[in-house]
């Protein structure tokens, strides 16, 4: 499942970066493109952190969506249908400025 090996890659970020100190609440922004469901990543997130270290640990989703800048008009807009295309000028000559983000923003220690 995609969302359980996220989970795992976020879990080893987390890990790496706290060196053994107590994690409350990881934050994690996800790009609209990734297609990961947030309520399954979530789900995914207490599966992976069960009876480890990151036991407790809870997991904040935040869904950037996509956008789409044109190298044709130059116009930069929300992606809202799966098409990769300007919805200006009807170019498909598009660069994805964001929507592929999947970044560990931050997490809380506990009983530091
Ligand atoms: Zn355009």
């Amino acid at each position: 499942m995609h969302e359980l090996s996220i989970s795992r890659a976020i879990a080893e970020t987390v890990r790496r970066h706290a060196a053994g100190r107590r994690v409350g609440l990881v934050r994690v922004e996800v790009g609209q493109l990734r297609q990961v469901v947030p309520d399954t990543l979530r789900h995914c997130w207490g599966l992976v952190v069960e009876g480890s270290d990151l036991d407790g640990a809870g997991l904040e989703v935040v869904e950037v969506p996509a956008t789409l800048e044109c190298r044709a008009c130059g116009s930069r807009r929300e992606l809202t249908e799966p098409v990769l295309r300007c919805e200006g000028c009807g170019a498909t000559d598009v660069a994805i400025v964001s929507g592929e983000e999947l970044l560990v923003t931050s997490y809380d220690l506990r009983g530091a």
